[in-house]
């Protein structure tokens, strides 16, 4: 059975090193979180796997990396310095401050009152001043998205690459919103990380191509582990729509908080590529455009029918890299009862992204025979450079095999004076605790057959 509650994972993240709370000594920084030894992993490793499925799994899609500072310029064409804004209510009790959409039956969290201001609009954008004057105009956004990175991007990409329609560019990256009440652990943060996608296609192609791509992702989260029965569709109604969005279907997860959001999908038309096509024009930049009809628009493509220039509609696939993480753990997480009696918890990541591929055990920690034995088997190991091998002494086996269940590792390799004498180790199996013997040089192919995985959909 997965998590039932979020302290179970927040006490086992901290614990063993997944996730801290931002700046704690100083006593914390509310709304953001680090990352530690095994969530660093894990998260490169829910990245990597993203990156493979969407870049290199298929032939339509391209990188990017855009600088998170932008010219404040982009906020003002995109609508966010207008629009990014979430209602946020005043308890005039005890002054404090939330958000409007989250507050139950008209009452303060904090203390009950239901004497609460009208809802007011509060923009989400985090400033800061670029360079060493900071006069009225020299700030800049922290980017509370990655997808404008993109938009700014599109000429040039289609420039350097020759693209053609249909096709995406793809970036993963961190974004800022000043979130009025962050909560429940890394589900809402003010830093967090994104991996989105703008898939560019042809007016009127637009709708067909948004259903498939909430039928991808449904399916990606699935080749990751999460359970078809956790997650679900979220048509998101039209006067809860975002200020570009002509249509947006959420895929919700069932977290032990309830159903919340771990990607949108959007329709996004050529809303942003238009505006910014009309920004430029209104700083003479540009000739004068109309988007889809005027053939000076800067930031078009040929349409693949006419050739005419248009200003194609993008679907934009946005998934939060820590939702994902918090998904994926609460999906793995496990508590059981040993056929011996004893309980064990055991993480049951997938062992393609699980934070550790094997660990590599001494029966004695004191003999420097089986130590050297062990060193030289994770050296082999990781020779390629693919997996994360740790060589394990903190404890007897029996603990070193408890404390990588709870981690999700999905080896533990022992070595013992048998292997001085024949060359073969034990290999232990996180799910079914079965043991077999091994060449120690077949190991590195074992553990490799173990981890592999495919995420592209057929
Ligand atoms: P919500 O309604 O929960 O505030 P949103 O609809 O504003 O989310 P989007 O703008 O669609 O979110 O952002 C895309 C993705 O980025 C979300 O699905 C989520 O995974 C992630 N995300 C957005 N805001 C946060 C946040 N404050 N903390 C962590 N992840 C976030």
């Amino acid at each position: 059975m997965p998590a039932t509650t979020m302290e179970q994972l927040v006490s086992l993240c901290k614990r063993r090193g997944f996730i801290f709370a931002g700046s704690d000594i100083y006593g914390g920084l509310q709304g953001t979180y680090d990352y530690g030894p095994l969530g660093v992993e894990l998260k490169n490793n829910i990245k990597q796997a993203w990156w493979r499925a969407n870049v290199y799994e298929r032939d339509d899609m391209e990188g990017l990396d855009a600088a998170i500072l932008m010219n404040r310029l982009v906020w003002k064409y995109s609508g966010h310095e207008e629009t990014f804004v979430d209602p946020m209510v005043d308890c005039r009790q005890c002054q404090s401050r939330w958000r409007a959409d989250h507050v139950k039956n008209g009452k303060c969290e904090k203390c009950g009152s239901t004497n609460l201001t009208e809802p007011r609009p509060f923009n989400m954008m985090f400033k800061t001043a670029v360079g060493p004057v900071a006069d009225g105009d020299s700030f800049a956004y922290l980017r509370p998205e990655t997808a404008q990175g993109i938009f700014v991007n599109f000429k040039n990409v289609v420039d350097a690459t020759s693209r053609r329609l249909p096709f995406g560019i793809a970036q993963i990256g961190k974004a800022f919103r000043n979130e009025i009440t962050p909560r429940n652990f890394v589900f809402r943060v003010r830093e967090f990380e994104q991996m989105e996608i703008e898939y560019f296609v042809r007016p009127g192609e637009d709708e067909a191509w948004h259903a498939r791509w909430v039928e991808d992702r449904l399916h990606w989260w699935t080749t990751l582990g999460l359970s078809r029965d956790n997650l679900k569709l979220y048509h998101v109604p039209a006067d809860e729509l975002a200020h570009y969005s002509k249509a947006t279907v959420d895929i919700f997860y069932k977290y032990p908080i309830g159903w919340e959001e771990i990607e949108g999908i959007a329709n996004r038309t050529d809303y942003d590529l238009g505006s910014h096509s009309r920004g430029q024009a209104d700083l003479g930049l540009t000739a004068k455009v109309s988007p889809n009809t005027d053939s000076t628009a800067k930031l078009t493509i040929p349409d693949p029918e006419t050739q005419k220039p248009i200003v194609p509609y993008v679907i934009e696939p946005s998934a939060g890299v820590d939702r994902g993480v918090l998904a994926l753990l609460c999906e793995a997480y496990e508590e059981e009862i040993k056929p011996n009696g004893e309980k064990r918890t055991v993480l049951r990541l997938k062992p393609s992204i699980a934070p550790i591929k094997a660990a590599v055990v001494p029966l004695k920690r004191n003999a420097p025979e089986i130590v050297d034995a062990c060193k030289s088997l994770k050296r082999a190991l990781q020779s390629t450079g693919e997996m994360r091998v740790v060589y394990e002494d903190t404890g007897n086996i029996g603990k070193a095999y408890s404390r990588h269940d709870e981690v999700g590792t999905p080896y533990c390799l022992t070595v013992d004076f048998q292997t001085l004498e024949d060359k073969t180790v034990t290999v232990r199996d996180r799910d079914t605790m079965t043991q077999i013997r091994l060449p120690m040089d077949e190991a590195y192919d074992y553990i490799r057959k173990g981890i592999t995985e495919t995420f592209a959909r057929e």
